[in-house]
């Protein structure tokens, strides 16, 4: 244990009954507490006192992509801290925050040319969609509310943010009078890696495409947007699909006055093999949103980016200003690391690493196939997925990867990891194995 960190059996009966877990009851099944984290490694303490030194499989939820206590993103945050640590953005700006907007707008697909700067994720969804209804209003459609969204898609967790997820497994029927009706489009048809290409049937690809052009243009004078996560479906279900669609969608919306807004929070900087997900069919939205590794999983940032067109349509109506502002919008300390993680993303070969990591994941994911409790093993860029024919023993499968030196964090029927981008290919090796062991043990 390293020194003075307290025990972690203390620290989770403490914890137990006073904090609420993401998706969790107050007292549900125990955490595990983290006494220390460097590199791709997690030090965790379980209840009963166990030690475990274990992999990162999960990088915190998509966001540490450089894994823990990274030198440049450490030196960063002091560095920015020695300077100032927050200033509202009220009438003030600064250098983080600047250099942040010009490396976004440079790095993202052409054409998205201003940023807006959220404290998370579904705020920068709220922040989307908000702009969306906005952009509409400046161009004389002020009837124009409502979204289209995708089956099994998920946005986040504020109310705007709820109404596009998935409305079945999504929060639709806990709060149905708070969430607005949006229209839903089935999940777009499967895709798999061939040759570094994805691809799907066509059969289904062609009969997708003519329900989206259907449904949308039966409500087209009633729909600001269409939202989606392009080409892999993260919390909704891990589901990757064909890229032809995310090229439809973007056909389909401009044809009929919708803007196109792609939620790339979770696939964005790289993940999917491609920098940002939209590119996988060449497509630029005219709003994206950004968030989880922008900052390396250090600080709390999201971005919402769109293109100029919109931006002129809401600056020239009579409200003029985008019409949000948290009080911590371009927290500075968020921002110098952001520049930080994105310098190092762009210097670091993340292409190689993340094609490594895919093959690293393609070869120690294989054995899980010929588990009797497994349906499908996949794989896209730095993701690997493991689906159960049933839900998973979330808690038991947890503690027997950890008990193989690794942490993962499973969900409904799917075992899955997005390693650190830093990870060795020992570290997705052990990935691998400890997931398949873990399955295998619990499943069988
Ligand atoms: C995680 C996620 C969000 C929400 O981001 P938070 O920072 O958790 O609010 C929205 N969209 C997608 C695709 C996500 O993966």
């Amino acid at each position: 244990m390293p020194e003075g960190a307290v025990p972690g059996g203390t620290l989770i009966s403490r914890d137990r009954g006073l904090l609420w877990h993401p998706y969790a009851p107050l007292e549900g099944d125990a955490p595990y507490a983290v006494l220390g984290a460097s590199g791709t490694r997690l030090s965790l303490g379980a209840a009963d006192g166990t030690q475990f030194d274990a992999v990162d499989a999960m990088s915190s939820w998509w966001s540490a992509i450089h894994g823990y206590r990274n030198p440049a993103l450490d030196q960063a945050l002091l560095d920015q801290a020695g300077r100032f640590s927050h200033v509202m953005f009220g009438g003030l700006t600064h250098a983080p925050a600047v250099e942040l907007a010009e490396r976004l707008t440079g790095m993202t697909p052409d054409g998205l040319d201003h940023v807006f700067l959220a404290d998370s994720g579904s705020v920068s969804v709220e922040v989307a969609l908000k702009m969306a209804v906005q952009y509409q209003l400046g161009r004389g459609r002020p009837q124009r509310t409502r979204f289209v969204a995708l089956r099994g898609g998920y946005h986040g967790d504020t109310f705007a943010a709820m109404g596009v997820c998935d409305p079945v497994d999504g929060m639709h029927a806990a709060f149905p009078s708070l969430i607005a009706k949006q229209l839903f489009l089935p999940r777009p048809p499967a895709a798999r890696l061939v040759g570094g290409e994805l691809l799907a049937d066509a059969g289904e690809l062609a009969a997708w495409i003519a329900v989206l052009e259907d449904t949308v243009g039966r409500h087209r004078d009633e729909l600001a947007g269409l939202i989606l996560e392009p080409v892999l479906q993260g919390a909704g279900g891990m589901h990757a699909y064909a890229p032809g669609a995310l090229a439809a969608a973007r056909r389909v919306a401009s044809d009929n006055g919708l803007l196109l807004i792609c939620d790339e929070i979770a696939t964005g900087f790289g993940r999917t093999g491609r920098l940002f997900a939209s590119e996988w069919a060449g497509v630029v939205p005219d709003i994206m949103c950004v968030g989880k590794a922008l900052t390396g999983g250090y600080l709390t940032l999201a971005a919402t980016l769109c293109s100029a067109e919109v931006a002129r349509a809401i600056t020239g109506s009579p409200l003029r200003a985008l019409l949000h502002g948290p009080t911590f919008m371009g927290n500075p300390l968020a921002c110098a690391v952001a520049c930080a993680s994105l310098e190092l993303l762009v210097s670091s070969g993340w292409q190689d690493r993340v094609r490594g990591i895919e093959q690293g994941l393609e070869a120690a994911l294989a054995p899980a196939v010929s588990l009797e409790s497994v349906r499908e093993v996949r794989v896209l860029g730095a993701v690997g997925v493991v689906e159960l024919s049933g839900p998973v023993d979330v808690p038991a499968v947890t503690r027997a990867a950890l008990q193989h030196g690794v942490w993962v964090r499973p969900f409904r029927n799917l075992v899955y990891t997005m390693p650190p981008y830093i990870s060795t290919p020992g570290d997705v090796a052990a990935i691998g194995a400890g997931i398949v062991a873990g399955i295998a043990r619990v499943h069988g």
